[in-house]
């Protein structure tokens, strides 16, 4: 095994020993809430995620992310880097690290060759190695179904302005 992927194991594992978010937080009243409950059963992964939005001039931003979880090291270290990125994030960013972090999970082990969209997912290239591996994109995958779930039942990507495409 080579010292970069020592390197990026020793990530995933200091993750999973010290999850950020980890605990749900009530929210705020005047916030917006959603919560997810979200399985992988092939693995037996679970995470419950809820998010707190706070709606913006300008948008909404993303002011906190909190969950429970059980499962593999990957599930779980995942679900704390995603925590790590997204919080305090708008609602806009939130969309671009999604699409970037599943970008990074769908190269078949090669990485992404953007340097600018690598230093925004900061810790999430730790996963790298990962996206070898079918069975263990989905663990991956999993916070961040969590996420994309939650922030559809808060209601804040639906009166997003400028939210739409057309
Ligand atoms: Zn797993």
């Amino acid at each position: 095994m080579s010292s970069l992927q020592n390197l990026y194991q020793q990530v995933i594992l200091d993750h999973a020993k010290h999850p950020h978010g980890h605990g749900l937080v009530d929210v705020p009243s005047g916030h917006l809430a959603g919560e997810s409950h979200q399985v992988n059963t092939t693995c037996g992964d679970e995470v419950t995620l809820r998010v707190d939005v706070r709606s913006t001039d300008d948008g909404a931003t993303l002011e906190r992310v909190s969950w429970e979880g059980q499962g593999c090291s990957i599930s779980q270290a995942s679900a704390s880097v995603m925590t790590e990125l997204v919080t305090g994030q708008d609602l806009r960013e939130v969309e671009r690290l999604d699409a970037a972090f599943h970008a990074l999970m769908g190269s078949r082990g090669k990485g992404l060759d953007d340097e600018e969209v690598l230093d925004a997912l900061g810790d999430g290239t730790a996963f790298t190695g990962v996206s070898q591996y079918p069975a263990r994109i989905k663990c991956a995958l999993l916070g961040w179904a969590a996420l994309k779930d939650s922030l559809a039942r808060s209601g804040a990507l639906a009166d997003r302005p400028g939210g739409s495409d057309d």
